[in-house]
């Protein structure tokens, strides 16, 4: 498989794309974000890595982050965490109140934003420093010891984080946060605004595709606790989307509203694609598009 001929293909292909959706305009520091910029990586379970368009671009990582604290909680307690959390796909918007509210304070998933809000709040009551632990592993897993939050991301998330504001303190009156609530959100506003490129995301996605392996050899968690984790993004990854993620792409991906994805193809490799313009689920239009065409070329998904 050539590789790179393969990603350039993707990326010219996709052009007409770029334009269509509309930047994240929730804080003004993604809405200044200029559009039309697309770029794709994929990194081999053999440590390769092959690049196209702006795959070398930063970008706000978003609620691709929620990958990544999931995977150290679980790593740390396994199954307990089950028991503050589902893990049925939402059907709502990943900011919505209502559900959390009827089912009584346990969000649907650890994807949607209570349900990331909980994991955080996990995360900071086993290590000290949630933020500190994420950044350290995308640190260590990406090979690139600059990665870090975009203050000013972090303080406009802060300035206009009022829903995510109330779901904390909803999640709190049921009794579903351990931690004082402006802390977990402090740690949860700068895990959103951490910064990476689509290489950097790629090879930090490698250990799902590794079954549980991180990048110096060392298991982080199980198999088994590997197929979970892609079975929860294949269901719950790309909001309320997941079914025509899974329908279009057929692989475990986790979007957010910089316009990343991630998508793991067990055994083989990792993908990032990065395109800032998002349908109205607040999936990437180019990111999307893409990966519907690499596993409809290459017949690699899960199905
Ligand atoms: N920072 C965003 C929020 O909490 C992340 C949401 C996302 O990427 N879907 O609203």
């Amino acid at each position: 498989m050539n590789y790179q001929q393969l990603l350039d293909e993707i990326a010219s292909e996709v052009r007409p794309f770029l334009g269509q959706g509309k930047v994240a305009d929730y804080i003004p520091a993604l809405a200044r974000v200029p559009g039309g910029q697309f770029g794709m990586a994929l990194a081999t379970v053999e440590g390769e890595v092959f690049g196209t368009g702006d795959w070398q671009t930063p970008f706000s990582v978003q609620s691709v982050t929620k990958v990544f604290t999931l995977a150290l909680v679980l790593a740390a307690e396994g199954d307990a965490l089950w028991r503050r959390v589902g893990r049925e796909p939402s059907g709502n918007p990943f900011n919505s109140l209502v559900q959390l509210e009827y089912e009584k304070g346990i969000p649907r998933n650890p994807f949607i934003n209570a349900g990331a809000l909980v994991v955080t709040d996990r995360l900071l009551t086993q290590t000290g420093d949630a933020f500190g632990a994420l950044r350290d592993f995308l640190r260590a897993e990406a090979g690139s010891a600059g990665i870090d939050a975009d203050p000013e991301v972090a303080r406009s998330e802060r300035e206009h984080g009022h829903r995510n504001a109330a779901l904390a303190h909803f999640l709190a009156s049921c009794r579903n946060l351990e931690n004082d609530v402006d802390v977990v959100l402090d740690h949860y506003f700068r895990q959103c605004a951490l910064r990476m490129h689509c290489g950097e995301l790629a090879r930090a996605t490698l250990f799902l595709a590794r079954h549980g392996l991180r990048a110096d050899g060392r298991r982080f968690f199980s198999r088994s606790e590997a197929k979970r984790m892609n079975a929860v993004m294949l269901t719950c990854g790309t909001y309320d989307a997941a079914g025509d993620f899974a329908y279009r792409v057929g692989l475990p991906g986790k979007s957010g509203v910089g316009g990343g994805i991630v998508a793991v193809i067990p055994g083989r490799c990792a993908l990032c694609v990065w395109g800032p313009e998002l349908d109205r689920s607040g999936n990437s239009v180019a990111g999307v598009e893409a990966l519907d065409r690499f596993t409809t070329r290459t017949g690699w998904s899960v199905f």
